[in-house]
């Protein structure tokens, strides 16, 4: 009951009464209708960033030249940063980002996300956001929170943003910064968490949780510091890519879902994906979430590097619908995908991308799994 409770005190802000009237639609068409709708549509408005992340899923997806806030234009203009590869590929404007926001909208969503990179570097941020419709939505920005002030915090709440997520790694400074590639972050931070609260928005803290630190007595003191300031405490289960690929060491086992599932049931502010969904427990890609990177190309979710499609060149609703006659899609999966299922990762995330550094498309995969069938002589489906 808590569960729902959360998810409705972070959703609905009683200064947005047409979101409200749409989450009730939203429900009630779930309930009496059995609609399944989109939920959340996370868009990476680009790569570049101030910090230099160990486990970084982003630099899979982006060239190592216009990451650490360098950007490639030489004026500046971050909508002209080149893709890996140095084909230019030109950044979704805020005016496509508006017509796929209609159509999400169309779908059910009701939750759009900003990221990057690092989101707040982007000066054309809140074009971005205005473009998100913010009255009929819950508007979310992930951050590092490093470079966040009382006046950006002010902006981004009058532009319509309701919750900010901001990443932590470790209760321990030292460990945090280590991670992040530069001292002062946690500090830095933690400062903006607590200045965020103060200005009334919610607070989500990030944090990468792995086979390796699960236990710990770190991860059981950023429960206590996180909860403690009455913060929601997202897990993003540690995936093998971007900076961690090939690292199977990482990944969560059965045993440790468990573990997982008993924690988020004993610590409401405590959650994975699967606490956030709306209609069923298990991964929500492509079903409720979708990734957009800054090119256009849909991904099931931020940890999946397979394009499903690009809204510049298919309807979002033709991609979702295409991908969810994919069995690993067509239901709530009861593993997390990107973390937990070997099999779906040795076919589908392999570690390898295209020239221009951009993920292989869906079809891609199948040309080449028909293609090394034939060479062997398989000619089954
Ligand atoms: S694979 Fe599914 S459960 Fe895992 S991070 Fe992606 S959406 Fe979430």
């Amino acid at each position: 009951m808590h569960k729902y409770w959360l998810n409705f005190k972070y959703a609905v802000s009683l200064g947005k009464p047409l979101l409200i009237w749409r989450l009730v639609k939203t429900y009630l068409g779930i309930i009496f209708y059995g609609k399944r709708p989109l939920r959340y549509v996370d868009f990476a408005i680009g790569y570049s960033c101030n910090l230099k992340c160990d486990h970084c899923f982003a630099t899979a997806l982006e060239d190592g030249t216009m990451r650490r806030g360098v950007p490639v234009d030489k004026n500046g203009d971050p909508r002209k940063m080149l893709p890996r590869g140095g084909v230019g590929r030109e950044r979704i404007t805020p005016q496509e980002y508006g017509r796929i926001v209609s159509e999400a909208m169309a779908l059910g969503a009701c939750n759009f996300s900003f990221q990057g990179g690092e989101p707040t570097l982007y000066p054309d941020l809140l074009d971005y956001i205005r473009a998100a419709q913010p009255s009929q939505n819950v508007i979310s920005v992930t951050t590092n929170g490093t470079l966040l002030d009382r006046e950006k915090i002010a902006a981004l709440k009058r532009a319509g943003v309701d919750i900010l997520t901001i990443s932590l790694d470790s209760a321990c400074a030292e460990v945090h910064d280590a991670f992040r590639g530069m001292s002062g972050t946690f500090a830095k931070s933690l400062a903006t968490i607590k200045l965020a609260k103060e200005m009334g928005l919610h607070v989500t803290v990030g944090a990468v949780v792995s086979h390796e630190n699960l236990y710990s007595d770190d991860f059981n003191q950023l429960i206590k510091l996180v909860t403690g300031l009455d913060c929601i405490l997202f897990l993003a289960l540690a995936s093998p890519v971007g900076e961690w690929a090939n690292n199977a060491n990482i990944m969560i086992t059965p045993e440790d879902r468990e573990y997982l599932d008993d924690l988020c049931a004993t610590h409401p502010l405590v959650r994975t994906d699967f606490e956030a969904n709306w209609v069923d427990h298990g991964c929500g890609a492509m079903k409720e979430i979708i990734y957009l990177t800054p090119y256009g190309d849909v991904l099931p979710c931020p940890f999946l590097h397979t394009s499903q499609g690009n809204v510049r060149e298919q309807s979002l609703t033709a991609i979702r619908a295409n991908t969810l006659t994919n069995p690993y899609f067509a239901t709530y999966y009861d593993r997390c995908l990107a973390a937990e299922d070997p099999d779906y990762l040795a076919r589908y995330n392999k570690g390898f991308y295209k020239e221009n550094g951009q993920p292989l498309t869906i079809g891609e995969i199948h040309e080449s799994e028909i293609h090394q069938r034939e060479k062997v002589g398989d000619h089954s489906c």
